[in-house]
């Protein structure tokens, strides 16, 4: 008779086989159980066929990988903490010292905080290109470039980019491409297929998703993807991501694995509403411009057209204003207090409406020729209704008169 307190971990209980429900389970482990020593040593960590240690992926990591490839198009996908650190292994992966990366200048702002941190110190350069500028993008391509980031539409200030003539540009010069598709999320256009029925695809290198936004939908996990279509970048970025130790934590996996089926609705949904808002911020005295890539005026508008203007694209649910001059920096900030429905923060991709002020001239090598001069105020929709919304807006702008 073992003693209890054994039988509380060794125990001989077997549940039955072929539970089935909704949701695919948790499984959590540091440890996973070999049946031998010799399938120990066998067993491959990088062989998805078997388990080995809970960082190199668990049955419920392995799910989420998969139906992740599914909604981006890809093959090959890993998981990371946060979307930042997918942009980071990328950079850790691909390049070496003097090696080049050129980033747009409207990239994620820590993308660019990277480069000119760590990526520096390490002896690798970066230059930032124009993203509204294809020309601009070919002639800063040299010997030394590795890597080109891209980005669709772009951070805070939202221009859309001609992103198949950018990776026409990558392939022609034989750099890998990586295009940051937080924005898009595999709904507004397909990464691996930009230009579908056209043969051979048109295809980005790598797509780095920032689950935290639409995938996870409720503001409250943070997570990263990155995916290929290519069997060897993904080996070169999975020993990488395996060095480095990155993994998530199953209880995250699980929340984003619970938000997945309910993503397409819930973006078709902010997408809606901001358009909504965003065309009602466009007839409103107080502002210079309004920046949202299914509106006419918006910079890059016919590229976001060509690209997901069709029934199956989308521009989900973000939009800046910039407003008019004579608002000074402390109006527009009584502005972002007075909303109430509109929470102050970062991120997006969650069910509750945010605003931030951005300082736009920190964070641009000069003030592009496209953008009005005047204070950015980024708006992310959430699924309130947009009516309440609108309202909202309605009173705290009311409160610069
Ligand atoms: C939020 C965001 C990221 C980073 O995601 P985190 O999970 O917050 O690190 C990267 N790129 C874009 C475009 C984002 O909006």
């Amino acid at each position: 008779m073992t003693d209890p307190t054994t039988a509380l971990i060794h125990h001989p209980y077997q549940p039955p086989a072929g539970f089935a429900a909704p949701q695919p389970g948790v499984f959590k482990a540091s440890t996973v159980f070999f049946p031998s020593v010799s399938a120990m040593r066998e067993f491959d960590w990088k062989d998805k066929t078997a388990y080995t240690y809970g960082l190199h992926g668990t049955p419920t990591t392995y799910t989420l990988e998969e139906r992740l490839c599914a909604l981006e198009g890809g093959q090959q996908c890993l998981l990371v903490p946060s979307g930042l650190a997918a942009i980071a292994s990328v950079s850790l992966a691909l390049l070496h010292a003097g090696d080049e990366v050129l980033i747009p200048d409207n990239a994620y702002g820590p993308s660019k905080a990277l480069a000119e941190g760590e990526l520096k110190h390490w002896g690798i350069s970066h230059r930032y290109f124009d993203p509204m500028c294809p020309a601009d993008l070919a002639a800063k391509i040299t010997p030394q470039t590795k890597l080109v980031w891209l980005e669709a539409a772009g951070s805070v200030t939202l221009e859309f980019p001609d992103l198949c003539e950018q990776v026409r540009i990558c392939k022609a010069s034989g750099v890998y491409c990586a295009l940051d598709n937080t924005w898009g999320a595999g709904l507004a256009f397909a990464p691996f297929d930009l230009l579908p029925g056209v043969q051979p695809a048109l295809s980005v290198d790598i797509s780095i998703h920032a689950l935290t936004k639409y995938p996870s939908g409720g503001g409250d996990v943070l997570m990263g993807s990155i995916i290929t279509q290519d069997e060897a970048l993904h080996m070169k970025l999975k020993l990488c991501h395996m060095r480095l130790g990155l993994g998530v934590g199953a209880n995250d996996a699980e929340m984003v694995l619970r938000s997945l089926p309910s993503m397409a609705l819930r973006y078709r949904a902010h997408d809606a509403s901001t358009r909504e808002l965003a065309l009602w911020c466009a007839q409103r005295p107080e502002f210079a411009q309004v920046l949202h890539p299914a509106l006419p005026n918006s910079p890059g508008h016919a590229h976001w057209k060509a690209l997901c203007g069709n029934d199956m694209g989308g521009a989900a649910g973000l939009f800046s204003v910039i407003f008019k001059p004579e608002f000074s920096q402390s109006q527009v900030d009584g502005f972002c207090n007075a909303l109430q429905l509109f929470k102050i923060g970062y991120s997006w991709g969650g069910p509750i409406s945010l605003v931030v002020p951005y300082e736009l001239a920190s964070m641009r090598q000069h003030w592009p020729s496209h953008l009005q001069q005047g204070t950015l105020v980024r708006f992310s929709i959430g699924l309130e209704a947009a009516s309440d919304l609108q309202a909202d807006l309605a009173k705290a702008l009311s409160t610069l008169a």
